[in-house]
């Protein structure tokens, strides 16, 4: 399934990560979910994608790090969980708009909720990403250094129990369904002062 985000506001990722899970669960009752931004190609087949007992993070060693984790929290990229532990976790953050953090908030639902991340070798977990200019409306998200210091009071209430979107547009393919929507615009900041 590919999740398109429809109009012109802020990109968030991991809300459209939640919408990529439930709309599959409306095709049939899968139990594992591979999560994967649509600019990395992995380069060792050794790399299974199937769900492990714990939350697992496939692409570890990305060419634009060095090949190497770039901190030992580092859950982006590619990442795989079952339905038993993505619910466990309530999901993923949709309040993460624009570039950055929403992984080290799910790194932290995870940790928080007394489950480890599992990894492949580094030899193995090797990826290359496609080289692309920044996308407009990703600029990098200046509350993510907050945010990530409150995933704990913030996963109960938001995530995929409290997602809301709208269903656009539906393309099946014969390898992939291509899925369109609207997912809505940050709300509006306090003024300071
Ligand atoms: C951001 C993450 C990002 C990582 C690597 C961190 O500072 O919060 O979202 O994946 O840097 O670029």
């Amino acid at each position: 399934m590919a999740t398109v985000q429809l109009g012109e506001e802020t990109f968030n990722r991991a809300k459209l990560l939640n919408v990529g899970y439930t709309e599959t669960l409306k095709d049939a009752e899968y139990d594992c979910f591979i999560f994967s931004d649509v600019d990395l190609i992995p380069m060792d087949d050794r790399n299974l994608y199937h769900c492990y007992d714990q939350p697992r993070h496939f692409a570890i060693a990305m060419d634009k790090f060095g090949f190497r984790l770039p901190y030992a929290g580092y859950f982006g990229g590619v990442s795989g969980l079952s339905k038993k532990q993505f619910l466990k976790i309530n999901g993923f953050p949709n309040e993460y708009w624009g570039w950055g953090g929403e992984d080290d908030d799910i790194y932290n639902r995870i940790t928080l909720n007394g489950m480890k991340v599992s990894r492949p070798d580094v030899r193995i977990g090797r990826y290359r990403m496609i080289k692309h200019e920044r996308d407009k409306h990703n600029e990098p998200n200046p509350q993510r250094f907050n945010k990530i210091q409150n995933t704990k009071n913030t996963m109960k209430k938001d995530g995929i129990s409290s997602l809301t979107y709208r269903l656009v547009q539906v393309k099946r393919y014969p390898l992939y369904t291509d899925i369109s929507v609207e997912i809505g615009k940050p709300p509006p900041r306090p003024i300071k002062g």
